[in-house]
């Protein structure tokens, strides 16, 4: 298995209820490095273009709102199958759904607020990692 990156956001319901470091705990003792991170303020135009996939449902003007409702931290994490081993530490979407452990079982609020953000396959990985990190911030 090769060595892959995926990117990561903690979200503004985390950084409001100054989760961060629990939640990078929880990245790290998965075997996920963090190779880059930053605190930022999301702009409406990066929340959008970020969501972009989601322009057409129902619930994207709130998502976008949400995003930019606070600071997030976006992250690019490097592991072993990092992309689906992210999305397994993370857990479904919906908290509810989500397994024991997972980080959206343990700290997320609901569907919406939903603590962290995950890249769905290395394509997108590349193209999201690419939004906000140039190589020079990447430190493996
Ligand atoms: P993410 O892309 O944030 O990692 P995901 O891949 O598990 O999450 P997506 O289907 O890509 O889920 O949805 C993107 C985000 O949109 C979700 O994380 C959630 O914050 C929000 N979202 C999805 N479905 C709903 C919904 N029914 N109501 C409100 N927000 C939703
Ligand atoms: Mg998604």
């Amino acid at each position: 298995m090769a060595t892959e990156r995926t990117f990561s956001i903690i979200k503004p319901d985390a950084t409001n209820r100054n989760l961060t470091g629990k939640i990078n705990a929880m990245i790290e003792e998965a075997g996920l490095r963090i190779v880059g991170q930053r605190r930022i303020q999301m702009t409406d135009a990066q929340a959008k273009k970020f969501y972009e996939v989601h322009a057409e449902r129902p619930f994207y003007g709130e998502l976008v709102e949400f995003m930019t409702s606070a600071p997030v931290v976006v992250q690019v994490l490097e592991g072993e199958n990092a992309v689906a081993k992210y999305r397994e530490v993370m857990g479904a979407t919906n908290p509810e759904d989500a397994a024991p452990g997972t980080i959206r079982k343990e700290v997320a609020l609901s569907i919406g607020e939903n603590s962290v953000h995950g890249s769905d396959s290395q394509e997108n990985a590349k193209l999201e990692i690419g939004q906000f990190f140039t190589e020079a911030d990447i430190v493996g």
